[in-house]
């Protein structure tokens, strides 16, 4: 007899996409994963694959970490599951207390979540409770870059600078404000790069003073740029005059960390590169490592102090603050600074950043390669005087992907919309990438890319 479970359990035939009862993206169907350890990960077939973007920028510290395991396999021997309003847990407390202390100043409240977009919908929440309980109702608005990636969810999706992503859903969410992200590399003015960051920053200042500053509750941003640009960074300039411009309307200043935090960058907060002071900062993805899903929100007492009193901060997901998804979180701190991580993602993403260049060299359609630490992207194009794009048509982060990975190489690729495209990708090993495994990247890459530019004709 057929169910509705049927298809899981069967073969496909060689060659033929397998059955299943999952559906996920309309994208071709990838082989069953096996087993992981460090860089790589093997296939049911026993075929090896460099991760070269941790996922998507996830696995931090490496697959397979026998620490983490037995620290997670500790904690389920004890216990699970507590929930929050019956229990606290010293797993939650002391992940707390530690991440608070690689916060910048001042941002030593913790609130856990499960994953990103949970991540910036707490902090968009939080902003708008912090505003109604300081009498200022009428903030509500957050600017936001376009393009960006802040998540999934309805709240986080609409600061999502995405129209793909987002059209669809558009009556059932507010449309936000935006302003350009900062694609300085691309302008050709006589303007030097300081300058531009400034031009960038104060096109907030522009878009706060026509929305009308009274109505303006927050400004949110990557300080390194992951999925939707590709590790963007912006120049030096555009980091200070953000803080100054938010200061002066009393607008908070949200950093969405999810890709960029978690020792990824070569510090901890991809904003520490600037010695960043954002009001409230969202992290995920790295934090967790793979091992468990885990989000955090980190804000100052300034902040949560006036919705306490004003009866709790009126947010919660079941899963939050877990025991066994925050000793992972625990364990994964310690292993970072016992394998001393964040100073290998600094000095190895340096070399992988050196060789990518010589890649660029060799290759004049990457018209760009930027990032910090670990979290280096590139973007291609047509034409690298004009920055002209690739056709569309073409798929060319696509073609590079599957090229990539048919040599057993994972990377990070997208197209990079909203006036600018571009085809771009992102390369992103886990931070105990060795210097022997960066030039094994780069040879495979290499070969991928002679292929691409012989596909496309570059
Ligand atoms: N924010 C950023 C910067 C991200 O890169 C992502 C995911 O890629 C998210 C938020 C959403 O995270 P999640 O997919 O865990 O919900």
């Amino acid at each position: 007899m057929l169910t509705n479970a049927t298809p899981t359990t069967d073969k496909a035939p060689e060659g033929a996409p397998r059955p299943s009862n999952l559906f996920y993206l309309a994208s071709s169907r990838r082989p069953l994963v096996d087993r992981a350890e460090g860089i790589y990960i093997w296939d049911q077939s026993g075929r090896r694959y460099i991760d070269g973007s941790s996922g998507p920028m996830v696995v931090n510290i490496g697959h397979g970490n026998r620490n983490v395991i037995q620290a997670m396999k500790r904690q389920m021997d004890r216990v699970t599951f507590a929930y929050r309003l019956h229990f606290e847990n010293e797993p939650a407390e002391e992940l707390a207390r530690q991440l608070a202390a690689r916060m910048p100043a001042g941002l030593d409240r913790m609130f856990f979540v499960s994953g990103g977009s949970e991540a910036v919908e707490s902090c968009i929440k939080l902003a708008r409770q912090w505003a109604v309980a300081t009498n200022q109702p009428q903030r509500w608005k957050v600017v936001t870059r376009f393009p960006s990636y802040h998540g999934g969810t309805l709240g986080s999706l609409s600061v999502t600078g995405d129209d793909a992503l987002s059209q669809s859903f558009w009556p059932l969410m507010q449309k936000m404000p935006t302003i350009p992200a900062p694609a300085a590399w691309r302008d050709r003015d006589n303007l030097s790069m300081e300058e531009r960051g400034l031009r960038y920053a104060d096109m907030l200042e522009e878009k706060i003073l026509e929305e009308g500053p009274e109505s303006v509750l927050a400004f949110i941003m990557e300080p390194i740029g992951g999925a939707a640009t590709a590790a963007l960074v912006a120049p030096d300039s555009y980091y200070g005059r953000i803080r100054e411009i938010c200061d002066r309307h009393g607008v908070l200043l949200i950093h969405d960390e999810v890709m960029s935090g978690a020792g990824r960058t070569g510090r901890f907060l991809g904003g520490d590169h600037w010695n960043c002071r954002p009001d409230i900062v969202a992290m995920s993805k790295g934090i967790g490592s793979g091992y468990a899903p885990l989000g955090a929100m980190a804000a100052s007492s300034r902040l949560v102090q006036p919705l306490l009193e004003a009866g709790g901060f009126q947010h919660g997901h079941t899963y939050a603050g877990n025991p066994l998804a925050c000793a992972a979180g625990l364990a994964v701190l310690g292993e970072m600074d016992r394998l001393r991580l964040i100073e290998n993602a600094a000095a190895m993403g340096e070399a992988l950043m050196e060789e990518l260049r010589g890649l660029q060299s060799r290759f004049p359609f990457i018209a760009d390669v930027r990032g910090k630490g670990l979290l280096i992207g590139a973007e291609m194009v047509a034409d690298p005087e004009t920055l002209a794009p690739i056709p569309p048509r073409r798929m060319a982060y696509q073609r590079l992907l599957d090229l990539c990975y048919e040599r057993g190489l994972i990377i990070y690729a997208r197209r990079v919309k909203g006036g600018r495209d571009g085809d771009n990708f992102i390369l992103a090993p886990p931070m105990v990438v060795t210097r022997e495994q960066v030039d094994e990247i780069i040879g495979i890459l290499g070969d991928a890319l002679v292929a691409l530019a012989g596909e496309l004709d570059l």
